[in-house]
């Protein structure tokens, strides 16, 4: 175990027990816009497996069925091997970031529906938007596979809601990976506030990534107050 296979921006993915297995290693690095801003935020690995621990384990009680087997230590996790579909999927509550600018909705827009947008997974493309019939006409997944992950973030946007909800969050939109494993459809990477828009119930106070991307400051104390809230609930 632990043989690099591969380093990509906020994780590490290394050889697990064996072949049906991986280790992914959380970084301290942030990165934003597409990888053009970057800093080391000392903690943030931790952090981030931590609130994506609690999430996943969360989840899984709720029968979401995802890649993790085991928790190794703070910032490692032993997940199962995956072929990862290359769409990115998001989900949103209410109004921010590029929803906001590209449409012209102001930031914290109660949705009147939970908007779905799909995104391919490549930095050389910049992750451009996708529609569904583009999804399965370019192969990316199959059509009932791309109903499946909807069907499945659906449920996990109605399960995360209120859980935040409960930790005084506001679940603003996120994003969700999947894999194929099994002959199945689960759920892979990580839910954290580097993937996370995640604001006070009361203030609006942003406790996300949007700290980093928008220079806000105290990036690491508002993981904290997320992984302190979701700890008591
Ligand atoms: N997101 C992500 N990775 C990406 C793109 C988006 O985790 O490559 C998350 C982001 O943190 C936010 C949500 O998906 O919670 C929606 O992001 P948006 O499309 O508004 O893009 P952004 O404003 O982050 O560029």
């Amino acid at each position: 175990m632990d043989d690099v296979l591969y380093e990509g921006k906020s994780k590490i993915v290394c050889t697990g027990r064996d072949e049906s297995t991986l280790l992914i290693r959380f970084k301290d690095s942030a990165t934003a816009f597409n990888g053009e801003k970057k800093a080391e935020l000392p903690g943030k690995a931790q952090l981030n497996a931590a609130i994506s621990n609690i999430i996943f384990n969360y989840l899984a009680q709720h029968g979401i069925q995802s890649h993790v087997i085991e928790v190794i230590d703070k910032t490692s996790v032993l997940v199962k091997k995956a072929d990862i579909i290359m769409v990115e999927i998001i989900v949103r509550n209410i109004a921010a970031g590029s929803f906001s600018k590209k449409f012209g909705i102001a930031e914290g827009t109660v949705l009147h529906n939970t908007a779905i947008e799909f995104c391919i997974k490549s930095d050389d493309l910049g992750d451009p938007m996708i529609n569904e019939s583009q999804i399965t006409a370019i192969g990316l997944a199959q059509p009932q596979e791309l109903a499946e992950m909807i069907q499945q973030s659906l449920k996990i946007n109605d399960l995360l809601y209120a859980l935040f909800a409960k930790a005084g969050i506001k679940l603003v939109d996120f994003k969700l990976e999947f894999g194929r494993c099994g002959g199945q459809i689960i759920l892979c990477d990580e839910i954290s506030p580097d993937s996370c828009r995640l604001w006070d119930s009361e203030t609006e106070k942003k406790l996300d990534k949007d700290r980093f991307r928008l220079d806000l400051g105290n990036v690491l104390d508002a993981y904290r107050e997320v992984l302190g809230r979701l700890q008591n609930v």
